[in-house]
């Protein structure tokens, strides 16, 4: 498999007013091209600081990421931060416009995503006419729309109830398969970086270092839902509890 991304011996002190909080301390590891790798750890171990660190929001104290050449990055926020007063094609072409990227053939692809995953049909209607769901596929196009190799995904899933959470999640893994994208994951919930990923990355409280990292072998490849039906799932789920509980 091709490494497109590392990461390494990377550090992050914040500085307020009065202190300095060292949120990472030593954090290595590597993405290969079309995995699918899960952040998880403590509350305030440092998960979204990484993403923020990956996606030039933030910088680092110190140590080094180095991204294959022309690979581009993109990030997906917790909340779908859809504007209620622009259609579903406008909220899709944002990132386009605020780049400058938009083309009629970069319009096309989206209307082309629009078809495949079922909102074309919504593409004038208003993010207030979308089910939970749909509003997550808008998200997730609008992202797409700029072409990235590598997902950012914080939290996708957090503001959604546990069925809906479940539901969402096979349909955005799905898409991000179909689509041949790189994802890495930040999210607290055990269950769901198990069922969908490739690799588990688990980190230390803060200030955080890499404590373990699992290579997940489920039967499926293509459904999250029926992952968690596999024996191995909870051995999974009992060696990363003890790693986040121990
Ligand atoms: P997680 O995503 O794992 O919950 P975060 O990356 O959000 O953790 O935060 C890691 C730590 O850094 C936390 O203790 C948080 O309080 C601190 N932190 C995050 N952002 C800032 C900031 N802008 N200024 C100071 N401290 C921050």
């Amino acid at each position: 498999m091709k490494k497109i991304l590392e990461i390494s011996n990377l550090k992050k002190n914040y500085h307020t007013n009065n202190e300095e909080v060292c949120a990472l301390n030593d954090i290595s590891f590597d993405i290969y091209e079309g995995e699918f790798v899960s952040i998880v750890g403590p509350s305030g171990c440092g998960k979204s600081t990484i993403l923020s660190i990956l996606n030039n929001i933030i910088d680092k104290s110190e140590g080094s990421i180095s991204i294959l050449n022309g690979y581009k990055l993109a990030y997906m926020l917790q909340d779908d931060c859809l504007l209620p007063f622009k259609t579903v094609m406008e909220n899709c072409l944002i990132g386009l416009r605020v780049n400058n990227n938009l083309t009629e053939e970069s319009k096309e692809y989206v209307i082309e995503l629009l078809r495949k995953y079922g909102l074309y049909d919504f593409m004038n209607k208003y993010p207030s006419n979308l089910s939970g769901g749909m509003r997550q596929r808008c998200a997730l196009i609008r992202t797409l729309a700029l072409k990235p190799d590598i997902l950012l995904l914080d939290e996708a899933m957090s503001s959604l109830d546990y069925q809906t959470r479940l539901n969402i999640g096979e349909d955005i893994f799905k898409i991000i398969k179909n689509e041949g994208k790189t994802a890495i994951m930040v999210t607290h919930d055990i269950g769901e970086a198990i069922s969908m990923s490739d690799r588990v990355i688990v980190l230390t409280e803060r200030p955080s270092t890499v404590r373990s990292i699992y290579n997940i072998k489920l039967k499926s490849k293509s459904s999250p839902i029926n992952n968690r039906k596999d024996p191995l799932f909870a051995k999974y789920f009992d060696l990363i509890w003890r790693d986040l509980n121990g």
